[in-house]
């Protein structure tokens, strides 16, 4: 049986807790005892996603936000939701510089940035119901063949 773990969170929609939500993941992620650019790397993704979900799904109405993390042996897994506006055209938001708030001085990078980061980036989204962006990064890769080498 693979060796799992998992945790869940929800909180308010605020940006005081984009600092909460990226550190509590971190600090669960530590398990699978990561390099500090591993940890840069998620950290940097869930930001973008949950920054998202406050600004585009809820549009400054304070509700809920979930995140769901899920450790599969070496794979590190990652969900962040929410229940706000969703997405017309995922696609189209996925390209790198798209952006619905040019106003705010967005770049349109944020989805661009998490498939930088991460080894796979998927979002599931409909209008008027949510978005939930899924991530999964497999951590540790490399560092064995490093080991094996240098004995
Ligand atoms: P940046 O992330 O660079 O500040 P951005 O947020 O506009 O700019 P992306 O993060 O790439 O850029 O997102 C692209 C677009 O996808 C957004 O402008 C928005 O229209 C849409 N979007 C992304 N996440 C959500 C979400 N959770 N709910 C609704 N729309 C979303
Ligand atoms: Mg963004």
């Amino acid at each position: 049986m693979k060796n799992t773990n998992e945790m869940e969170i929800r909180f308010d929609s605020r940006s005081a807790n984009e600092g909460f939500a990226r550190v509590a993941v971190a600090s669960f992620m530590t398990q699978l005892n990561p390099t500090v650019e591993e940890v840069a790397d998620v950290k940097t993704a869930v930001s973008e996603a949950v920054t998202n979900a406050i600004i585009h799904g809820y549009e400054s109405e304070i509700r809920k936000v979930c995140i769901r993390c899920r450790i599969e042996e070496n794979t590190f897994l990652v969900e962040v939701c929410d229940k706000g506006k969703g997405i017309e055209n995922i696609e189209e938001a996925m390209q790198p510089m798209y952006t619905t708030k040019p106003e705010q001085d967005r770049s349109g990078m944020g989805f661009a940035f998490m498939e930088a980061f991460m080894d796979s980036v998927e979002v599931e989204s409909e209008p008027g119901k949510g978005t939930c962006v899924r991530m999964r990064k497999t951590v540790g890769k490399g560092r064995e063949i490093w080991t094996t080498q240098s004995l």
